[in-house]
Protein backbone atom coordinates (compact mmCIF):
# COMPACT_ATOMS: atom_id res chain seq x y z
CA UNK A 1 0.00 0.00 0.00
CA UNK A 2 1.61 3.27 -0.84
CA UNK A 3 2.17 5.76 2.03
CA UNK A 4 -0.68 8.11 1.07
CA UNK A 5 -3.01 5.57 0.36
CA UNK A 6 -4.99 4.25 3.77
CA UNK A 7 -6.44 1.00 3.84
CA UNK A 8 -9.84 2.02 3.16
CA UNK A 9 -8.29 3.84 0.13
CA UNK A 10 -8.75 7.64 1.59
CA UNK A 11 -6.28 9.35 1.13
CA UNK A 12 -3.70 10.40 4.91
CA UNK A 13 -4.96 13.86 6.32
CA UNK A 14 -1.32 15.57 5.12
CA UNK A 15 -1.80 14.24 1.80
CA UNK A 16 -5.04 15.79 1.41
CA UNK A 17 -3.46 19.69 3.52
CA UNK A 18 -1.30 19.63 0.47
CA UNK A 19 -3.56 18.33 -2.29
CA UNK A 20 -5.72 21.07 -1.17
CA UNK A 21 -3.64 24.00 -0.71
CA UNK A 22 -2.13 23.43 -4.57
CA UNK A 23 -5.65 22.26 -5.95
CA UNK A 24 -8.28 24.95 -4.20
CA UNK A 25 -10.32 21.66 -4.31
CA UNK A 26 -12.84 21.35 -1.25
CA UNK A 27 -10.84 19.69 1.33
CA UNK A 28 -13.77 17.32 2.09
CA UNK A 29 -14.13 16.21 -1.42
CA UNK A 30 -10.46 15.13 -1.46
CA UNK A 31 -11.12 13.09 1.94
CA UNK A 32 -14.32 11.30 -0.01
CA UNK A 33 -12.37 10.03 -2.56
CA UNK A 34 -11.31 6.60 -2.17
CA UNK A 35 -8.42 5.25 -4.05
CA UNK A 36 -8.62 2.11 -5.86
CA UNK A 37 -6.45 -0.08 -8.27
CA UNK A 38 -8.32 -0.34 -11.35
CA UNK A 39 -9.18 -3.11 -13.11
CA UNK A 40 -7.85 -4.16 -16.80
CA UNK A 41 -11.64 -3.42 -18.10
CA UNK A 42 -10.79 0.02 -17.83
CA UNK A 43 -8.12 0.41 -20.02
CA UNK A 44 -10.69 -0.74 -22.55
CA UNK A 45 -12.31 2.70 -22.40
CA UNK A 46 -10.98 4.29 -26.33
CA UNK A 47 -10.26 7.65 -24.23
CA UNK A 48 -8.57 6.03 -21.37
CA UNK A 49 -5.30 5.34 -23.27
CA UNK A 50 -5.24 9.40 -24.05
CA UNK A 51 -4.68 9.69 -20.68
CA UNK A 52 -1.24 9.69 -19.48
CA UNK A 53 0.16 8.99 -16.47
CA UNK A 54 -2.10 5.85 -15.25
CA UNK A 55 -4.83 6.98 -13.54
CA UNK A 56 -8.42 7.82 -13.83
CA UNK A 57 -11.07 9.79 -12.10
CA UNK A 58 -14.87 8.38 -12.37
CA UNK A 59 -17.24 10.15 -9.91
CA UNK A 60 -15.15 9.99 -6.03
CA UNK A 61 -13.38 7.08 -6.93
CA UNK A 62 -9.58 7.59 -8.55
CA UNK A 63 -8.63 4.63 -9.92
CA UNK A 64 -4.95 4.25 -10.17
CA UNK A 65 -3.32 1.15 -12.52
CA UNK A 66 -1.32 -1.68 -11.23
CA UNK A 67 2.08 -0.17 -11.68
CA UNK A 68 1.37 2.31 -9.03
CA UNK A 69 0.65 -0.54 -6.32
CA UNK A 70 3.50 -2.63 -7.24
CA UNK A 71 6.43 -3.78 -4.88
CA UNK A 72 8.51 -3.47 -7.78
CA UNK A 73 6.70 -0.51 -9.17
CA UNK A 74 5.39 2.92 -8.01
CA UNK A 75 4.29 1.36 -4.95
CA UNK A 76 8.01 0.69 -3.06
CA UNK A 77 7.03 2.86 -0.69
CA UNK A 78 10.09 5.10 -1.52
CA UNK A 79 10.43 9.31 -1.82
CA UNK A 80 10.14 9.06 -5.15
CA UNK A 81 7.40 7.25 -5.27
CA UNK A 82 5.23 8.71 -2.23
CA UNK A 83 6.66 12.15 -4.81
CA UNK A 84 4.64 10.49 -8.27
CA UNK A 85 1.72 9.51 -6.40
CA UNK A 86 1.38 13.62 -5.02
CA UNK A 87 2.33 14.36 -8.93
CA UNK A 88 -0.62 12.18 -10.00
CA UNK A 89 -3.10 12.63 -7.17
CA UNK A 90 -2.52 16.44 -7.77
CA UNK A 91 -4.28 16.41 -11.31
CA UNK A 92 -6.59 13.56 -10.54
CA UNK A 93 -7.96 15.53 -7.54
CA UNK A 94 -8.72 18.28 -9.83
CA UNK A 95 -11.58 16.21 -11.73
CA UNK A 96 -13.78 15.64 -8.33
CA UNK A 97 -15.05 18.90 -8.64
CA UNK A 98 -15.86 18.04 -12.60
CA UNK A 99 -17.46 15.09 -12.01
CA UNK A 100 -19.72 16.59 -8.83
CA UNK A 101 -20.59 19.51 -11.22
CA UNK A 102 -21.87 16.87 -13.41
CA UNK A 103 -23.46 14.35 -10.88
CA UNK A 104 -22.43 11.53 -8.97
CA UNK A 105 -25.48 9.12 -10.09
CA UNK A 106 -25.14 7.02 -13.19
CA UNK A 107 -26.83 9.96 -15.31
CA UNK A 108 -24.43 11.86 -14.20
CA UNK A 109 -21.43 9.79 -14.58
CA UNK A 110 -22.40 9.15 -18.22
CA UNK A 111 -22.48 12.41 -19.50
CA UNK A 112 -19.11 13.46 -18.05
CA UNK A 113 -17.90 10.66 -19.74
CA UNK A 114 -19.12 11.54 -22.70
CA UNK A 115 -18.26 15.31 -22.33
CA UNK A 116 -14.37 13.50 -22.40
CA UNK A 117 -15.21 11.58 -25.35
CA UNK A 118 -16.83 14.65 -27.29
CA UNK A 119 -13.97 16.56 -26.45
CA UNK A 120 -10.64 14.16 -27.37
CA UNK A 121 -13.03 13.38 -30.50
CA UNK A 122 -13.02 16.68 -31.63
CA UNK A 123 -9.97 17.57 -31.18
CA UNK A 124 -8.33 14.55 -32.44
CA UNK A 125 -10.25 15.58 -35.64
CA UNK A 126 -9.01 19.19 -35.63
CA UNK A 127 -5.51 18.67 -34.41
CA UNK A 128 -4.48 15.31 -34.51
CA UNK A 129 -2.26 15.67 -31.36
CA UNK A 130 -2.14 17.32 -28.15
CA UNK A 131 -5.24 15.58 -27.60
CA UNK A 132 -5.23 14.71 -23.73
CA UNK A 133 -3.48 18.30 -22.77
CA UNK A 134 -6.07 20.11 -25.27
CA UNK A 135 -9.17 19.26 -23.43
CA UNK A 136 -10.79 21.99 -21.35
CA UNK A 137 -11.22 19.23 -18.30
CA UNK A 138 -7.74 18.43 -18.54
CA UNK A 139 -6.65 22.00 -18.76
CA UNK A 140 -8.68 23.03 -15.48
CA UNK A 141 -7.41 19.73 -13.97
CA UNK A 142 -3.95 20.32 -14.48
CA UNK A 143 -4.11 23.35 -12.06
CA UNK A 144 -2.47 21.43 -8.86
CA UNK A 145 -0.48 19.09 -10.40
CA UNK A 146 1.54 22.38 -12.29
CA UNK A 147 1.16 24.58 -8.21
CA UNK A 148 2.71 21.40 -7.15
CA UNK A 149 5.63 21.12 -9.70
CA UNK A 150 6.28 24.44 -8.73
CA UNK A 151 5.98 24.74 -4.80
CA UNK A 152 8.95 21.64 -4.77
CA UNK A 153 10.90 22.04 -7.46
CA UNK A 154 13.28 19.95 -9.58
CA UNK A 155 14.54 18.48 -5.79
CA UNK A 156 11.06 17.34 -5.26
CA UNK A 157 11.21 13.46 -4.50
CA UNK A 158 13.94 14.64 -0.99
CA UNK A 159 11.78 17.90 0.02
CA UNK A 160 10.88 17.49 3.10
CA UNK A 161 7.10 18.02 2.20
CA UNK A 162 7.17 14.67 0.56
CA UNK A 163 8.51 12.62 3.59
CA UNK A 164 6.20 14.77 5.96
CA UNK A 165 3.23 13.45 3.35
CA UNK A 166 5.07 9.71 3.77
CA UNK A 167 4.91 9.94 7.59
CA UNK A 168 1.04 11.56 7.76
CA UNK A 169 2.77 14.47 9.35
CA UNK A 170 -0.25 16.95 9.19
CA UNK A 171 0.82 19.86 11.29
CA UNK A 172 3.88 20.05 9.21
CA UNK A 173 2.35 20.37 5.52
CA UNK A 174 -0.08 22.85 7.31
CA UNK A 175 2.51 24.94 8.82
CA UNK A 176 4.36 24.69 5.50
CA UNK A 177 1.44 25.60 3.62
CA UNK A 178 0.65 28.82 5.60
CA UNK A 179 3.97 29.64 4.41
CA UNK A 180 4.25 29.16 1.48
CA UNK A 181 0.36 31.10 1.03
CA UNK A 182 1.46 33.63 -1.17
CA UNK A 183 3.43 31.46 -3.78
CA UNK A 184 1.31 29.16 -4.18
CA UNK A 185 -1.64 31.67 -5.05
CA UNK A 186 0.94 33.26 -7.29
CA UNK A 187 1.22 30.11 -8.86
CA UNK A 188 -2.04 29.45 -9.30
CA UNK A 189 -3.13 32.74 -10.88
CA UNK A 190 -0.20 32.65 -13.38
CA UNK A 191 -1.55 29.12 -14.38
CA UNK A 192 -5.01 30.02 -14.78
CA UNK A 193 -4.11 33.42 -16.72
CA UNK A 194 -1.68 31.07 -19.16
CA UNK A 195 -3.74 27.90 -19.08
CA UNK A 196 -7.47 28.64 -18.57
CA UNK A 197 -8.58 31.75 -20.98
CA UNK A 198 -12.41 30.79 -21.91
ZN1 LIG B 1 -7.06 14.09 -16.24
Amino acid sequence: MPHVVREDGSLNDAAIALLHAVSSVDAELIRAARIRPSRSNWLRVPWYRYHRGGAITVGRTIWFTRLWWQRDGRGDGSPASTWYWLLLLAHEVGHLPQAKRYGLNIVGKARYVAAFAWQYGSRAVLLKKDVHDGANLEREAELGRWVLMHLLGPQAAVHPMVAAVAADDLQAVKEWCKIQERVIVKAQVAYRERFLFR
